[in-house]
Formats: structure tokens, C-alpha cells, sequence
């Protein structure tokens, strides 16, 4: 799981024990409410919201949890439709990114204070769109401190990206006026400016300067999530000194802060295009309001999903499988603990972005489908009951025999179709258990997902 989801882990989690609370709760009373409101008011501070938010945000789930109309489960759908719509209105409800068209040049001008990441970043963004098929270079125009170049043609060297630097140059306009036929040979340039300690006189001046004569398509000033609030100030005179289109947030995997950055940020209109999670060259992601916010109210239940997977499978089988076996025998195992936690279909709604609830994305996979998968598993045990202990160890050896898949058949009172969908089966969860056992990502579960799907239709046919 992303690290940066972990910084508004207290948040989700508050918001998700209040909800329960609200929706299991056959009275709710005043009282109640007051101390869930309460909850989520602290854990929302916590994550250095705007009071003024805040409060906002608690007026109005309030009012839903005190209106008596709606119960349990739609309250508590209600609740987090309401949480979701307002931390996304307060996070911005566009996503902003960097319009690039096929056969066009850009240049991207990153500014900041010191230490605020804008080197790593550049980096981090010439990898990230080089990888999407864009010509990239990075230009360095730090010319104060010596070892920003060196920082530069380090990060260039370790990710294979194209670096642009002039160790002894102190003028950055000489430097860029000396590199400039062959950077316009590059779809996309990132350049890589001088910072300091505050906005001072010096650094407009520079930034205007370089403005004049670069004439960059996107100016980008990267703060670090850090400051929490007071990215707002921030952005903004940055905004005035030095009209900037767009703001990156930096180590958003190391603070708390980082619902304080966020929302300060658009409350400057300047919106914030990239968050980054790390110092690696790929903790780089494009910042997604709605689905940032999907994630932090659907994480918990992406953790109880894989809490209750734990907790019905046998433990010895999940040894096993942790140790890389994975049998018939433990596939039968996983079937009743499958059988043991429901229909698939609500556990595909504990995933965030499938289950529909958060306004997000409505499952890609039929419901019907997935509902006869849990009839399967009963008809699938008999199947496994009637293999040889050989046959359970190893099941390649069935498929490569029609007589075995036959015997099996008359066993277990199917048809070969059945055991050859078993089969099939058994390779999927083979991968599925492989990836659990490592501890699943969102990505892993949307992955699985819609290969499941995939295979679930063919054999339906
Ligand atoms: P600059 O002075 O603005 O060029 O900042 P740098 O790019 O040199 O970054 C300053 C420090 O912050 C370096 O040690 C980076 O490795 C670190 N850093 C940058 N981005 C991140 C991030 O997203 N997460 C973490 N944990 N560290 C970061
Ligand atoms: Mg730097």
C-alpha cells in the first residue's frame, strides 16, 4: 500500500468507526452523534484541515446522522457520500495535469524554496513521462550551489534520463541559451531553478528573468506537504511574484500535515497537478481529488477484507501458501473460507473504487457471475474430494490426462467441463493467493478483478 495513504490513515479510520457506529446504533441519540461529529472534527484538525472546514464539514453530517428518515446501512452510505463529496470540494474538484499534444514542445519550470524537492522532482517527472512515450530532458539551472548540478547528473545517471548541466556556468541564461538547440529536440523539458530560503527580492528577480526568456508552457511551484497550512501563503505569493500554473506537493509520505497542504492549495486556485511519496524516482503519482479521497475512506475496508480473508482461511493452509505451495489441498481450503465470508460479490464491495458506494467506478464484473461462483465452490470440493492425493499434490498431471479428468467427473457427479473450469480456477487463485500472501494493493485487487472477470466469462461461454 502506498505510504502517502498511511499519513491519512487516523483520518479514514476515525471517519470509518464513526460511521459504524452511527449506522449499528439502533437508538441514536443526540449524544451519540455529538461524539462522533466530535471524533471526526479531531481527526480532520489532525490532519491540518481548516477549522472553518471543519466545521462546515461536521454541520452537515449532522444533519444526516440526526435525520431519522435514513438507518443503518443507507446512513452510513449516506454519511460517507457526504464526506466524500466535501473532501473532494475541498481538495478541488477537477484533476489538474499537464496537457501535452502528440508533436508539440514543452518546457516545464519548476520553483521553489530550498529543500522543497524541486530537483528530485524534475527527475521524478522527466522518468515518469518518459516512460509514457515522451522525449524528456531535464536542464539544470541551479547555478548557486555546486552540488545541486552534481544532485542532478546523479539522478540522471541512476534512472538512464537525459541531463542537461554546466558545471562551471554561474549564469543560468548563459547555460540555457548553450543547451537550447538541442533541448528543442525534446517533447518535454523539465528545468531545475535555484531556491532559498524565502521568496526574497533575489529569487523574483531570477524567476522573472528566466521566465522572459524560456518562456516555459507550465510554471510549477513544488512545496513540501509539510508546511501543512501554510502552503496556502505560500502558494499564493508565489502565485502574485510569479504567476505560477500549478503546485506539486512533496513527502506527503512524511507528515501528517498533508490534508493541510492539499486543501490550502486549492484554496489559492493553484491546483496541485502531482503529490510525490518518497525519495525513489517512481514515488510520483498525479493528483486525483475523487480518487484520493476514495482511498482514504476505502482503505479500512480494504484492510478488512484482507483481515477476514486471514481469519477464515486455515492457518496452516496460509503457511503454505506464504511458502510458496499451493495445492488442491489448499485450494479447498480457500473455497470454504471463500464459502465462510459471503457471496464474492460483497467483497468485491469492500474494494475501493468497485463497490459503487464511493460515487466512484461500478464493478466491471456481472453480479450474476460472481454470484454463481458461490455455488461453484461447493460443487468444486466434491471434484477435489474425488482426486487421488497425487492429483491434489500435483493437479498439472489431470489436465495432460482425459482419463483422469473423466474418472474425476464420475466421482464427483459432474462433467469434464467442470473439472476442466476447476482447473482453470485453481491457476487463478494460484496468482490471487500469491499476491494476498504478499499483503494486496488496491492495484493488485483491480487486477485480479478484472482477470477473474475475464476468466469467469470464458468459462461461462
Ligand atoms: P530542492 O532543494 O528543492 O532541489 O530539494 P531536493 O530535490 O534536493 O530534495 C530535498 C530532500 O527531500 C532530498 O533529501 C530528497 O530526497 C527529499 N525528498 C524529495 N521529495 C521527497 C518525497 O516525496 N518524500 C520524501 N520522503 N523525501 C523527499
Ligand atoms: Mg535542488
Amino acid at each position: 500500500m502506498n505510504s502517502c495513504y498511511s499519513m491519512l490513515d487516523k483520518l479514514g479510520n476515525a471517519i470509518k468507526k464513526g460511521i459504524d457506529r452511527l449506522s449499528k446504533a439502533i437508538f441514536v441519540d443526540k449524544k451519540m452523534i455529538d461524539e462522533v461529529v466530535k471524533e471526526l472534527q479531531r481527526a480532520l484538525i489532525e490532519s491540518d484541515v481548516n477549522i472553518k472546514l471543519v466545521k462546515e464539514i461536521s454541520d452537515k453530517i449532522r444533519k444526516a446522522a440526526e435525520n431519522e428518515k435514513i438507518k443503518g446501512i443507507e446512513k452510513r452510505e449516506q454519511i460517507i457520500k457526504i464526506l466524500h463529496d466535501e473532501l473532494v470540494e475541498i481538495l478541488g474538484k477537477e484533476k489538474a495535469e499537464f496537457k501535452f499534444k502528440k508533436g508539440k514542445k514543452y518546457k516545464i519550470m519548476l520553483l521553489g524554496l530550498y529543500g522543497s524537492g524541486k530537483t528530485t522532482t524534475t527527475s521524478k517527472l522527466s522518468n515518469y513521462y518518459n516512460k509514457r512515450g515522451f522525449k524528456t530532458a531535464i536542464l539544470g539551472l541551479d547555478v548557486h550551489r555546486p552540488a545541486a548540478r552534481e544532485q542532478l547528473e546523479q539522478l540522471g545517471k541512476q534512472n538512464k534520463l537525459k541531463v542537461f548541466i554546466d558545471k562551471k556556468e554561474k549564469d543560468p541564461i548563459k547555460t540555457y541559451k548553450k543547451f537550447k538547440k538541442d533541448l528543442d529536440k525534446h517533447d518535454v523539458v523539465f528545468i531545475d531553478t535555484a531556491g532559498r530560503h524565502n521568496l526574497d527580492k533575489e529569487l523574483v528577480a531570477e524567476i522573472k528573468k528566466l521566465k522572459k526568456e524560456i518562456k516555459p508552457d507550465y510554471v510549477m511551484l513544488v512545496t513540501p506537504a509539510d508546511i501543512g497550512q501554510a502552503a496556502k501563503n505560500q502558494a499564493s505569493e508565489f502565485q502574485k511574484a510569479c504567476n505560477i500554473d500549478g503546485v506539486i506537493v512533496t513527502r506527503m509520505d512524511s507528515t501528517a500535515r498533508g490534508g493541510g497542504a492539499l486543501t490550502a492549495c486549492n484554496e489559492t486556485k493553484a491546483n496541485v497537478f502531482f503529490i510525490t511519496t518518497g525519495e525513489k524516482v517512481n514515488d510520483i503519482e498525479e493528483f486525483n481529488p475523487s480518487n484520493f479521497v476514495s482511498r482514504i475512506l476505502g482503505m479500512g475496508d480494504l484492510e478488512t477484507l484482507i483481515e477476514k480473508v486471514r481469519s477464515v482461511a486455515d492457518e496452516k493452509s496460509i503457511k503454505s501458501i506464504k511458502e510458496g505451495k499451493f495445492t488442491m489441498n489448499e485450494m479447498k481450503d480457500q473455497l470454504g473460507a471463500m464459502g465462510k465470508m459471503g457471496s464474492f460479490s460483497k467483497i468485491l464491495d469492500m474494494i475501493p473504487g468497485l463497490g459503487g458506494l464511493m460515487g466512484g467506478k461500478k464493478p466491471k464484473i456481472p453480479k450474476e457471475m460472481i454470484e454463481q461462483q458461490g455455488a461453484k465452490t461447493k460443487k468444486w470440493a466434491h471434484i477435489i474430494d474425488s482426486m487421488t492425493p497425487t492429483e491434489r499434490e500435483s493437479p498439472e498431471i489431470i489436465e495432460k490426462q482425459n482419463t483422469r479428468i473423466q474418472r474425476i467427473a464420475k466421482g464427483a457427479g459432474t462433467t469434464a467441463t467442470e473439472v476442466r473450469a476447476l482447473l482453470k480456477q485453481f491457476k487463478i487463485m494460484k496468482d490471487f493467493i500469491k499476491t494476498q500472501s504478499k499483503g494486496l494493493t488496491e492495484k493488485d485487487m483491480m487486477k485480479l478483478a478484472k482477470k477473474y472477470g475475464k476468466k469467469m466469462k470464458f468459462k461461462g461461454r
